[in-house]
């Protein structure tokens, strides 16, 4: 099941690709396997994944050591500080910084391990209540602030788009923090890089290509509807 959903969710990028006019090689699919057992990630990678996204710190620990090595493993979920460290040289990407406390933890973490880490900057850009991710008016000063931190690179942003039965309802939010990603960029920060912009999921993943995503992140949509009561 696994591969046909690959398969099909391969062919929606490129559809999306194709109606804007970009590249196919500018997006990365990353495979969100969180809560599904190593056997349906182990299934994805003979596919030819080696993007997964996990948003559990453990779980992405457990999964690290049982998985073959050439995997680059994404970090997408709310991060405690006190997690960090376990992260380290481990995490490909984190895409879930959202506070300068946070930020400063993963430099401070890094440089004990002697190891870059590679960063984005969480946008709550619809606003939501009920959401991670710091304000589009705050972006700018929190990118500034942890740019200054050593051992730390912010790569680009990600956003978590609101739920909607309609995808076109999130293209507005898409095409602002595409927006706000290049007017960060025209600040040319030092040790900034707006090249990331993660963006996507399962309902929405088409449109977010469509307006510039360069990750999209898709769990449904590979490896099925996530049980929350099963115990990996
Ligand atoms: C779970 C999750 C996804 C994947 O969601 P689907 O709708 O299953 O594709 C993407 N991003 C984040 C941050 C997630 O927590």
């Amino acid at each position: 099941m696994v591969k046909e959903n690959l398969s099909d969710v391969e062919n929606r990028i490129k559809a999306a690709c194709e109606r804007a006019g970009r590249e196919r090689s500018e997006v990365t699919l990353i495979a969100v396997s969180k809560t599904k057992p190593v056997s349906m990630l182990q299934e994805a990678y003979e596919a030819g994944i080696r993007e997964f996204g996990e948003n559990k710190v453990q779980e992405m620990m457990d999964k690290y050591d049982e998985m073959p090595s050439d995997i680059h493993w994404h970090m997408i979920g709310h991060l405690q500080r006190n997690k960090v460290k376990y992260l380290m040289g481990k995490a490909a990407l984190i895409h879930s910084v959202d506070s300068l406390r946070l930020a400063q933890e993963i430099s401070a973490q890094s440089v004990r391990h002697n190891v870059e880490t590679d960063i984005l900057i969480e946008v709550n850009i619809a606003g939501e209540e009920s959401k991670f991710g710091i304000s589009a008016d705050e972006t700018i000063r929190l990118v500034t602030e942890a740019a200054k931190l050593p051992n730390i690179r912010i790569q680009g942003l990600m956003t978590i788009a609101p739920y909607v039965e309609d995808p076109e309802k999130n293209r507005i939010y898409f095409r602002k923090i595409r927006e706000l990603s290049v007017d960060i960029a025209d600040k040319k920060i030092d040790n900034v890089c707006m090249s990331i912009l993660s963006m996507g999921m399962t309902g929405d993943y088409e449109v977010a290509i469509e307006e510039g995503a360069t990750m999209v992140r898709v769990g449904t949509g590979i490896f099925g509807e996530r049980d929350y009561e099963l115990k990996l």
